[in-house]
């Protein structure tokens, strides 16, 4: 049995598994509403500890510890979707644990979530589910080229991933995921990725930002621009589809899902996200309420807000060594500087990101 949602008072203590940017970006907005953070995670040095009251730092399957975490939190979520399932199903007893864990069974699979997703009658690129070097073959005689290979688990970012053009051996590509059990999909000749981030609140209610357009370098997130350059109609099927996931979900919480708009504007969802979003980081500086703040509030059982853009944005990923540039950014006008506090510097990591604001 799962414990009840909560309503909590100024003062309670959220608890929050995983220490990265989005932890702390939540814990920030936690606290300008009169909350206390206590982060649970495995990692030594990461950007949520630095603005935190309290933190555990242990395996996510040390039980004492995790115990302990429960008796001193008045509920638990999460900023990183790889949580182990049994993490969740041993706190889920005993405190509440929002949005419900059984939606990282579905989101922690991409077949599982392939699967949901088609069964709301939404489109998805075609894939199947292969297991062995034969059984890809198979596939691809059957979905064509190009095609991507993903691994079923534990893919961010393009990591796990293997493009099949017509010069690639199938052999090759599942050698490059880790002949590991995974999802061939069909390339999607796509005009432009688009996400939402849309919350919804234990009443059911949702509140969804402005669908954000999203231009990707190396399988990274570089840039979101909103809003997005497509039609009132697409527009406003992308929000209906995140509207009826998240309802289906029985969803307490802010998710994004990134889908790919066709050149006729018809949609195709590429994946789910349970949690805070990099596509929504434009809301911290660019919206009346933060993507944060809004999953805060549906934790915590308050009233969403309805956000209100405050102009055009574009928010630009600082990767790598990019983030050496932060002076740069610091004197351009009309910019929000955001820096994670990450100490090494590394190809490919988040290190901040900078929100521009223009005239709508
Ligand atoms: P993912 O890890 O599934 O979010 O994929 C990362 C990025 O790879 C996406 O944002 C797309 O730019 C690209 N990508 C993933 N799947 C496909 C696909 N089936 N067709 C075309 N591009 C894709």
């Amino acid at each position: 049995m799962n414990v009840a949602a909560p309503v909590l008072e100024p003062g309670a203590t959220i608890g929050i598994l995983g220490s990265g940017q989005l932890g702390r970006m939540l814990a920030l907005a936690a606290a300008r509403l009169g909350f206390r953070c206590h982060i649970f995670a495995p990692d030594r040095d990461s950007p949520a500890f630095d603005v935190v009251r309290e933190s555990t730092r242990a395996d996510y399957d040390d039980e004492q510890a995790l115990a302990r975490f429960a008796e001193n939190v008045d509920v638990v979520t999460y900023e990183f979707e790889n949580i182990p399932a049994e993490t969740a199903a041993f706190l889920a007893p005993l405190v509440p644990v929002l949005p419900d864990p059984k939606v990282l069974a579905t989101t922690q699979d991409r077949v599982a979530e392939k699967d949901f997703i088609l069964g709301l009658g939404i489109g998805t690129a075609p894939y199947a589910a292969v297991a062995t070097a034969a059984e890809l073959s198979d596939a691809l005689d059957r979905i064509g080229r190009p095609a991507v290979l993903k691994t079923r688990r534990f893919g961010y970012d393009g990591k796990g991933q293997a493009a099949i053009t017509k010069e690639i051996a199938p052999e090759a590509a599942w050698r490059e995921v880790g002949a590991q059990p995974s999802i061939l999909e069909a390339f999607v000749p796509f005009a432009r990725e688009v996400s939402v981030v849309a919350a919804r609140a234990a009443d059911g209610r949702v509140e969804c930002f402005d669908l954000t357009e999203n231009e990707h370098r190396d399988h990274i997130l570089k840039v979101s621009r909103v809003p997005a350059a497509v039609s009132d109609a697409t527009a406003h099927e992308a929000r209906r589809i995140a509207e009826t996931i998240a309802h289906r979900f029985g969803y307490v919480g802010v998710l994004a899902v990134e889908m790919f708009v066709l050149r006729d504007g018809a949609l195709l969802v590429n994946e789910i996200a349970p949690r805070v979003h990099n596509s929504g980081h434009w809301t911290l500086d660019g919206a009346s309420v933060s993507q944060f703040e809004q999953h805060i509030r549906a934790v915590a059982g308050w009233p969403l807000a309805k956000p209100i853009r405050k102009g055009r944005v574009e928010m630009t990923n600082l990767i790598g060594h990019e983030v050496d540039d932060y002076r740069k950014w610091l004197i351009i006008p009309g910019t929000a500087v955001h820096l994670y506090g990450k100490i090494a510097v590394r190809p490919g990591r988040k290190m901040g990101h900078v929100t521009r604001l223009f005239a709508d």
